[in-house]
């Protein structure tokens, strides 16, 4: 290759390639697949090794990381960054439209537009576009010098460092904020552990951290993204704007990622009611708000209002409560769960974390204690999201006093006395009769995704089991009447519907049978693996490892678990029993149901490319989306699923497989 037709393909290469990742990062909608994409990035790669002297700060390969440096440089902001006034009631944000009225001299019933963002909760960065290429990105510093992280910031995925248009403005000046999602967040603070480095406080602290290392390759492996939302200055450009809703459109325009909640607001009224809708959606967004902010749209207006000297007096930001908070570890407490197995549980000083008083904390593991390095008496940060157990996420050490103590598993169990043995990380009751096992395993049995036994509350359970009447979960099916009306507060009528309950689940599927069995490490999704695959008990029963690990999505530690399972002696009675008592599958492919407006995502390779089923889903009326919301229907699981995986496991969306998808649409 001559040196004019590299300079002429690298040239080629980055256009493109600068073009598809506005596709896929900005719009969420790729018109290739990843492996063209790859192929594209590696020929650039070479080819800028081997023609150096092209070499370009913007190029799409920067997203790698460039070399690392020795000090960030200092940049004086052009115009100032500002900070929010704060406000947390709705009497305060009213106070402020009024005030915003009187100081324009408006009458207190003249309504205002206002331009309501949510607010980010991560680094908020300058950035500068000379003809359309990003130049200098910035932190705030303290608001008038920042720090030079430009080689940071080109490394960020969704953000272009090309503009992907025509004609681009001769000058920006821009300002956004620089963020984790949560999932990444998590998988960062779980690599730290593994590799016993500190751990991040939150998503803020973490990509904070991530935009100031000198490394640039390190910043490139956090996963960072960038959402915009303020043009600061703008010159040489056709368009005039002249309202905060029109800048953020026109940023659109221009290729930049912005938030697709941000809402024009028809006075203050609408902006409080914007502020609770997106207060209640806060725990299902992959990213963390603290608030929202509200802005006078009109540009005329904010000039008249301009600002003091630490903040605008034209906007206002209206905050969330706090999900985390620090408290104190009163004391570790053990708590047994369904497979025998001791759980570590914080007795926390009762703290109030976004409204709702939080007083334990699952620890999970004698593992976790150890390298989080928790002892009773500490100062810890804990964390509460929406309906998810509240977690600590790391200990405040500098607050040790010399009165903590170390934390130690009982020898034996608080329940019944057995001796605790140690099992891998775990350690579990060796009583395999342990009352509270039992009923564990009862309330899984009885749940609703498993058994579907309606009524069957929790004093019911252990009534059941405290009184002997309950051995294993096969003898629920050998209840009558009389002995639950015997039951403290179980009257005929309740009795009564037990029995139907009971008498009703008896039609299950294999599915949910193999779920209820509550074998470890068996969740839904596997249990539906699993009944794909064996479609009958025999066959189940007689299942070897190595047929186990054939399955996508089944590992090590799922084979291990159900050839155990299948390998005692008193699992297999109960089984034997259950069966005795009329439990009958029912064949799940023959409910077969129409996907006509239903929303499917896919996550992992599938047999056939993408393409494909999207084709296929959208020829029978469904439709296919890129990324998983609470609203979604259904998620397809391929082999090797990437984060949407767990992304959908939380927001509660039915996890399917290609070939249950395929039946669906025999239907
Ligand atoms: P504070 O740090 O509480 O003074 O709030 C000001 C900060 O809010 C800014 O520096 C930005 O980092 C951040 N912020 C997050 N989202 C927005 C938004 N949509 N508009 C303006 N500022 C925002
Ligand atoms: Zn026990």
């Amino acid at each position: 290759m001559t040196k004019e037709e590299a300079k002429k393909r690298i040239n080629e290469l980055r256009k493109l390639l600068h073009y598809h990742n506005y596709r896929y990062y900005v719009l969420d909608d790729p018109v290739i697949s990843d492996a063209e994409y790859d192929a594209m990035m590696e020929e650039l790669k070479k080819l800028e090794k081997e023609f150096p002297e092209f070499y370009d700060p913007n190029s799409p390969t920067v997203k790698v990381g460039g070399e690392p440096l020795n000090r960030f440089e200092k940049v004086e902001h052009k115009i100032p960054m500002l900070s929010l006034e704060d406000g947390f009631s709705d009497e305060e944000i009213v106070e402020f439209d009024r005030r915003v009225k009187r100081f324009l001299g408006l009458s207190p019933d003249e309504i205002i537009d206002y331009s309501v963002e949510p607010k980010f909760d991560g680094l908020s960065i300058n950035l500068i576009y000379e003809n359309g290429k990003l130049t200098t990105a910035s932190t705030r510093g303290d608001g008038l010098v920042g720090e030079n992280v430009t080689q940071n910031i080109r490394t960020i995925r969704n953000l272009p460092l090309v503009l992907p248009i025509e004609n681009p403005p001769e000058y920006l000046d821009l300002q956004g904020e620089v963020l984790l999602e949560k999932d990444e967040f998590k998988r960062i603070n779980e690599e730290r552990l593994k590799e016993g480095l500190p751990l991040f406080a939150n998503p803020r602290n973490a990509a904070a951290g991530s935009v100031r290392q000198l490394d640039p390759k390190e910043t490139a492996k956090r996963n960072l993204i960038m959402i915009l939302y303020y043009i600061r200055d703008i010159k040489g450009f056709s368009k005039e704007i002249s309202r905060q809703s029109e800048a953020l459109n026109l940023l659109k325009e221009l290729g930049f990622p912005i938030s697709d909640l941000n809402r024009l607001c028809h006075g203050v009224d609408e902006a409080i009611s914007y502020k609770k809708e997106l207060e209640a959606k806060r725990d299902t967004l992959p990213y963390e708000l603290d608030g929202i902010v509200l802005k006078v749209d009109r540009f005329d207006y904010q000039k008249q209002l301009g600002n003091t000297t630490k903040s605008p007096r034209w906007a206002i930001a209206f905050k969330f409560p706090a999900q985390q908070a620090t408290t104190k570890i009163k004391d570790i407490e053990v708590n047994v769960g369904r497979t025998g197995i001791l759980t570590p549980v914080a007795i926390l000083e009762p703290v109030n974390i976004g409204g709702v008083v939080v007083s334990r904390a699952s620890l999970h593991t004698m593992d976790e204690i150890e390298k989080k390095d928790i002892m009773i008496g500490d100062t810890v940060f804990v964390q509460r999201a929406g309906d998810v157990i509240p977690e600590v996420v790391k200990v405040v050490k500098d607050l040790r006093d010399g009165t903590q103590k170390k934390f130690k598993m009982p020898d034996f169990c608080p329940i019944c006395g057995s001796k605790v043995v140690k099992d891998g990380a775990y350690y579990r009751c060796s009583n395999i009769n342990c009352p509270k096992v039992l009923k564990e395993s009862i309330k899984h049995f009885v749940s609703r995704k498993a058994m579907n036994i309606d009524g069957f509350g929790d004093k019911i359970i252990e009534q059941l089991v405290d009184k002997g009447i309950v051995k294993d979960v096969s003898d629920i099916y050998k209840l009558d009447k009389e002995t639950l009306m015997n039951l403290d507060r179980v009257g005929e009528k309740l009795a009564e519907n037990l029995i139907t309950a009971i008498s009703r689940s008896k039609g299950t599927t294999f599915a949910k049978f193999i779920y209820a069995l509550g074998i470890r490490h068996v969740g839904e999704f596997v249990a539906k693996l699993l009944a794909e695959r064996f479609k009958n008990l025999e066959n189940l029963k007689k299942a070897t490892k190595e047929q186990l690990l054939e399955i996508n999505g089944v590992g090590e530690e799922i084979a291990d678990s159900v050839v155990s399972f299948f390998s005692e002696k008193k699992n297999l009675e109960t089984i034997d029993k259950l069966l005795s008592y009329g439990i009958h599958f029912e064949d799940e492919t023959k409910k077969k149901s129409s996907i006509a407006g239903k929303s499917f995502v896919f996550t992992g390779t599938l047999s056939k490319p993408r393409e494909y089923f999207k084709e296929l889903v959208e020829k029978h009326g469904g439709i296919v989306r890129n990324s998983v919301s609470k609203n979604l229907d259904y998620l397809v699981v391929g082999e090797n699923p990437g984060s949407k995986l767990q992304k959908a496991q939380k927001a509660g969306v039915n996890i399917i497989t290609e070939q249950e998808l395929l039946d669906m649409l025999e239907g």
